[in-house]
């Protein structure tokens, strides 16, 4: 062999035992397939699609979905994947909600305004509020088809006058499965099948029950949840999005019948994110009220489950950053990061920050926000 020859095989041969020493590191620090999952949720709408006040007929910074959307875009650029979702109470409370139920029946031609703004911000799912009964089943029926995106709940269910046994029909689909491509921290595609079941706290029986009596009934949170999350494993489902319109804690006349709370919600197996509504909250903040025990403030877990509550009208995104680890055959949530982002606050109790409107949902508002207008004047 010659000489240069000789001095040519070294170089290759440390080079290939150099890049299998490269390979392996390079394989030991990637690890199992990853996945981080941007979960995001609105609740409480309660028909506040833009920036305005109809109570007292001003423009206002404080709330509406318009600016709630310009978080939702930007938290969809920071993240390669996310889901949003809706906790419910957007059919009554303000004057469009009420303008579009003076001006049913609603069909296909004729969506609900709220949905008009919902649709094009395209939500994958939502659950039912008790306000959505407040016009009645039949109104309610009607403005959800108008949704884009499917509606879960799951303890709701048609009254037959027997008490509540495993073979009642539920009022909803209790929950669908979303089968959603992902781009892991490697770059390679995968398919995390995402769960997501809702429920609605069995008050709304109470509170709307010229509607409820004889027609539906309403079963408690935690029992409904530990039927269902073991059925939605065997259908697929890799991880579990709870969508829970109810508050951290029972509402009042609630308590004497446990586990219809967030806190409850929490210690059912199979949960890894619950998004929560209806007390129109935030969580997680550095207040009093929330520093129990099994809650963690800094991550946002509530018994070890990541949970978010954004406000209401839209004055707040909530977010649930999940990172999710393929092992032993199977996505496993391994921490999870629990925030809120406001549309405005005020910074040394003088500066404001205002996050601005988007101009899309604003543009397709326009004429029901008048028509509401011209409804409100002219009422009585
Ligand atoms: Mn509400
Ligand atoms: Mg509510």
């Amino acid at each position: 062999m010659k000489k240069g020859m000789k001095k040519y095989t070294i170089t290759l041969l440390s080079f290939i035992a150099l890049l299998l020493v490269w390979n392996q590191t390079e394989a030991e620090v990637s690890g199992p397939p990853t996945i981080h999952l941007r979960v995001m949720e609105t609740t409480d709408l309660h028909g506040n699609m833009i920036g305005y006040d109809y109570e007292d007929r001003r423009k206002t910074v404080e709330f509406g979905l318009s600016r709630t959307a310009s978080l939702i875009k930007q938290a969809r650029n920071e993240s390669p994947n996310s889901l949003l979702f809706d906790n419910g109470d957007i059919l009554e409370g303000n004057g469009l909600d009420e303008y579009a139920y003076r001006s049913h029946p609603l069909d296909m031609a004729n969506v609900h305004p709220v949905f008009k703004a919902m649709n094009t911000l395209l939500y994958d799912a939502a659950t039912a509020g008790n306000h959505e009964f407040n016009y009645g089943i039949d109104f309610m029926e009607e403005s959800l088809r108008g949704a884009n995106f499917p509606y879960v709940n799951a303890n709701i269910y048609v009254e037959d006058g027997n008490q509540l046994e495993e073979d009642d029909l539920n009022y909803f689909n209790p929950y669908t499965i979303i089968e959603k491509e992902v781009t892991d921290t490697a770059g390679e595609k995968q398919k995390l099948n995402v769960g997501v079941i809702g429920f609605i706290t069995p008050i709304v029986a109470e509170w709307n029950k010229e509607y409820f009596r004889g027609n539906l009934k309403v079963k408690n949170i935690k029992e409904t949840a530990e039927h269902f999350i073991p059925i939605m494993k065997s259908k697929g489902a890799d991880i579990i999005v709870a969508l829970a319109h109810t508050g951290l804690q029972s509402d009042k006349g609630l308590e004497e019948k446990k586990g219809n709370s967030v806190q409850a919600l929490s210690k059912v197996q199979g949960i890894d994110a619950i998004l929560f509504g209806h007390s129109h909250s935030v969580f997680p903040v550095k207040d009093e009220l929330q520093k129990v025990p099994g809650i963690d403030l800094k991550t946002g877990t509530i018994n070890g489950t990541a949970a978010v509550q954004a406000g209401y009208w839209g004055n707040h995104l909530g977010l649930i950053d999940l990172k999710i680890v393929f092992q032993g055959g199977e996505w496993k949530v391994k921490s999870s990061l629990s925030t809120i982002r406001p549309v405005y606050r005020t910074i040394k109790s003088k500066k404001k920050e205002v996050i601005p409107a988007d101009p899309l949902i604003e543009q397709i508002m326009k004429k029901d926000h008048q028509d509401a207008l011209d409804f409100l004047k002219h009422k009585k």
